[in-house]
């Protein structure tokens, strides 16, 4: 089959021919991918952020965000069948550990994250196991949600965790309206009731999300705290979910937070630093959020076959991964881009 790999950080993938993944566990599947979206962990990984945390061993095939159909399965899968449209979460959990019986996949002892610990969907063909599948309804084409399985439900579980104090009157500013932001401005207008502020530096990202629910957007420019004050009454807002994760927003989220706030951290790369005066003289709940667990990605897709969160995406050619690649690292993609195998 086609892949792209990579083989050394800092470096562009290489597109070649490689061997089919072959099943040897009787749950795995094997999926034909339809698509793969493209993700700045992908920049992340290529830049060898993640090299020591995850031990990846090179050449290694990522995308963790993927979609495709059943393609062959083990002796012991029971409940999908060779044709069928699947989204995948991109973990394969053990099913046996706490974590897991907890319903926490993102923390399985014996986790297999796909396109990060074992080959990704940058390729025609993808080993899972069953416990990741989520069947599609036959009318979609699994090309067009293969983002939900990363960009949204990680924009899903952080906007679940803040949406119980998101009431009527509360303030929640969203940082950052790129494939996350724009998904969870929407996720916000259906599980929460607040008043949706919404920071980008790019205009036309902007105004795309009062389209999608959000009652003000800012721009993130040096006006940008006098703004959000301003729109707060003067006391900043109760709520902030950062989908970008810099140090230049880790700092602006604690200039701002207002006193008891809450601080949710999606994004990811600068530090955050605050003195813990601060945090326990005004009360702050700095919370970490890490993509999200198999019944997330299902509520998330119940909610999508509602037609409750739109999906801006653009479909990208399989081979021209590092072009594509290349745009987002220049912040040139709207939304979502998706590679097509
Ligand atoms: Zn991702
Ligand atoms: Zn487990």
């Amino acid at each position: 089959m086609k892949a792209a790999r990579l083989y050394e950080y800092n470096k562009p993938l290489v597109i070649e021919e490689v061997p089919n993944p072959v099943i040897t566990d009787p749950t795995d599947v094997i999926i034909k991918v339809a698509g793969a979206g493209v993700c700045h962990t992908d920049l992340h990984l290529i830049e060898g952020v993640w090299a020591e945390t995850l031990e990846t061993e090179l050449p290694h095939i990522i995308g963790h965000e993927n979609a495709g159909w059943v393609h062959e399965v083990g002796s012991a899968v029971t409940d999908f069948k060779v044709g069928d449209p699947v989204i995948l979460h991109p973990v394969s959990s053990c099913g046996k550990c706490l974590s897991c019986r907890a319903g926490e996949d993102m923390h399985c002892e014996k986790l297999k994250f796909s396109g990060l610990t074992v080959d990704g969907g940058y390729a025609e063909y993808l080993k899972t196991s069953e416990r990741a599948l989520i069947k599609l309804p036959d009318i979609v084409d699994p090309a067009d949600v293969a983002p939900f399985a990363d960009a949204g439900i990680t924009a899903y579980r952080a906007v679940r965790k803040a949406a119980p104090l998101a009431m009527p009157g509360t303030k929640v500013v969203m940082i950052g309206m790129g494939g996350l932001g724009h998904i969870g401005v929407q996720i916000m207008r259906e599980l929460g009731n607040a008043d949706i502020i919404t920071v980008d530096r790019d205009e036309a990202r902007l105004n795309a999300t009062l389209e999608l629910g959000a009652s003000n957007a800012v721009k993130a420019d040096h006006n940008m705290i006098p703004n959000i004050k301003t729109l707060t009454e003067d006391k900043g807002p109760d709520i902030i979910i950062d989908f970008v994760g810099s140090d230049q927003t880790h700092a602006d989220s604690m200039k701002m937070l207002r006193k008891g706030g809450h601080y949710f951290v999606v994004g990811y790369g600068g530090t955050v630093n605050v003195p813990s005066l601060n945090i326990i003289n005004n009360e702050y709940s700095i919370v970490g959020s890490l993509v999200g667990n198999y019944n997330e990605l299902y509520e998330l897709m119940v909610l999508f076959g509602r037609g409750k969160v739109k999906l801006h995406s653009t479909k990208f050619p399989f081979d021209q991964v590092n072009e594509v690649l290349q745009l987002l690292h220049e912040g040139k993609i709207n939304g979502r881009a998706i590679l097509v195998p």
